[in-house]
């Protein structure tokens, strides 16, 4: 007894109190004795009065700080407002386009938002821009460049911050993930939607009347090259009656997005323009997508690295309102090909690749077009309804197509004179029609070539030495 047990109890000890809970014992008389030590301490010693008075200091500054960033935390979640916007979204370059674009396009003594072309972060996009006589230029833009940048718009100061992560990459395509992220006070906030709106619009109107074409980047379908001029469809001369018919499914299908719900059918359809190269198989999907205001997502089958699992994924993940155009669809497949120089096989089998085409029926409304030159070679299970529900022939020029890119070609060219041409038309027509009966023909784009490169006498002249036998 008297001794403290092990788990720090003490008992009975006399002129101890016991504290139970934490078996600290403080000696009764030892007390008053070490607390006059402590006062006489604190109250004469001038060192510990310093001690406690910067201790007192130290404390202060320390709850100002921290209230401070407490504050500012605040405010800035009260007052402030911030927009993110990442390189996978398509706003992420329309914001960078616009924001070079006011920059530029600023007079030097508005003040829009050229502020931040002063700042010292810049970075250069380089852009083809195609004129409509076909002749091209490069131009230089100065975007915002990684870094804080200021600018003004509608009245409010902006801070926008773009952000470069170098540690991780994009899977597939390579490209480091970037952020740019707008900062404005809360009150304004309504003009985010509206800047949106702007670059959005002024993206959309550098496109119009262009044709925008896709290629795989990746598993990402990316602008390839800058928006073409749209080609107009008549400009593409196929035999009677066939672009009709391509076009009036094409509508048809566009309006029954409805039927094809109801059904549970998947919202698909398919198309194969075969015949001979040169007839116009490309330019006709290429003039038909941008009728339709359409984009193209070009799809090489034999491209390195294009395996079934990112076939699959490129045709369920098209961006909307476009068409996949798939060319030389038997190439893909073609053991000649599959193989290519330097021994590189191409990954995607024939049935993954129907597999593909089948896919998990998915609500998103798909159109394929393929082409071939050897349909014969074709396997028949690509050509059955669901994977090519419309096959249709793009041949050599039919007499009447002869005739009709001939007139469309010399009608209001100086050349010739006007009445002549009706004449010279039915002229080449005639000769067309008797080539083929011995089996000769030419192509669209042989004839195409002929009428770029000579005046009207000369080219229904050199005519006949283009035919060739139907075999060769
Ligand atoms: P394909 O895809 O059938 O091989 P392209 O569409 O690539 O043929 O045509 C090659 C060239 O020939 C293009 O410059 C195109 O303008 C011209 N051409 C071919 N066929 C036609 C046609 N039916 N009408 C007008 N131009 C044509």
């Amino acid at each position: 007894s008297g001794t403290p047990s092990l788990d720090g109890q003490v008992a009975n000890a006399p002129g101890l109190t016991s504290t139970a809970s934490t078996g600290l014992a403080i000696p009764q008389d030892a007390g008053t004795a070490s607390s006059s030590i402590i006062s006489s301490l604190i109250g004469d010693n001038p060192y510990f009065q310093a001690g406690f008075g910067l201790m007192g200091v130290g404390v202060g500054l320390t709850v100002l700080r921290q209230g401070l960033v407490f504050g500012t935390t605040a405010l800035r979640r009260r007052l402030l407002v911030s927009l993110e916007v990442n390189n996978k979204d398509r706003a992420y370059e329309w914001f960078l386009a616009w924001l070079a674009h006011n920059a530029q396009s600023a007079a030097p003594t508005s003040r829009r938002t050229e502020s931040w072309l002063r700042s010292h972060q810049l970075s250069v996009e380089t852009a083809v821009e195609q004129r409509s006589n076909g002749s091209s230029s490069v131009l230089f833009r100065l975007v915002a460049g990684p870094g804080t940048h200021w600018f003004k718009y509608g009245g409010a100061w902006m801070q926008m911050k773009r952000e470069r992560e170098t540690r991780s990459m994009q899977l597939m395509s390579g490209t480091p993930w970037e952020t740019v992220t707008v900062t404005t006070l809360s009150r304004d906030r309504h003009l985010f939607s509206k800047l949106l709106a702007e670059a959005r619009d002024l993206a959309l109107r550098g496109q119009e009347g262009k044709l925008v074409i896709r290629t795989a980047w990746g598993i990402e379908w990316k602008p390839f090259g800058q928006p073409r001029r749209k080609r107009p469809l008549h400009s593409v001369v196929l035999d009677t009656g066939v672009s009709e018919k391509v076009e009036q499914d094409v509508n048809a299908f566009l309006q029954r997005r409805q039927w094809y719900a109801d059904r549970g059918i998947p919202y698909r359809r398919g198309y194969l323009l075969h015949g001979p190269p040169g007839s116009g198989k490309t330019s006709y999907i290429q003039a038909l997508a941008g009728s339709l205001s359409y984009d193209i997502c070009l799809l090489n089958l034999s491209e390195r690295g294009l395996g079934d699992d990112k076939l699959n994924h490129l045709l369920s993940n098209a961006p909307e309102r476009s068409i996949i155009l798939i060319e030389d669809v038997d190439a893909a497949f073609n053991k000649r090909m599959q193989t290519s120089e330097d021994g590189y096989q191409s990954s995607v089998t024939f049935s993954g690749f129907l597999n593909a085409l089948d896919g998990v029926a998915s609500g998103e409304e798909r159109i394929i077009f393929m082409t071939t030159n050897h349909f014969g070679s074709l396997d028949p299970a690509l050509i059955r309804p669901g994977r090519v529900d419309l096959s249709v022939l793009v041949d050599n020029a039919s007499p009447v197509q002869a005739r009709t890119l001939f007139t469309r070609f010399y009608g209001g060219s100086e050349s010739i004179r006007p009445e002549l041409i009706e004449p010279m038309g039915r002229q080449v027509e005639e000769f067309t029609v008797k080539e083929m009966s011995n089996g000769r023909e030419i192509s669209m784009a042989a004839l195409q070539g002929l009428f770029i490169r000579n005046n009207a006498q000369d080219a229904v002249k050199t005519l006949p030495e283009l035919f060739v036998d139907r075999r060769t």
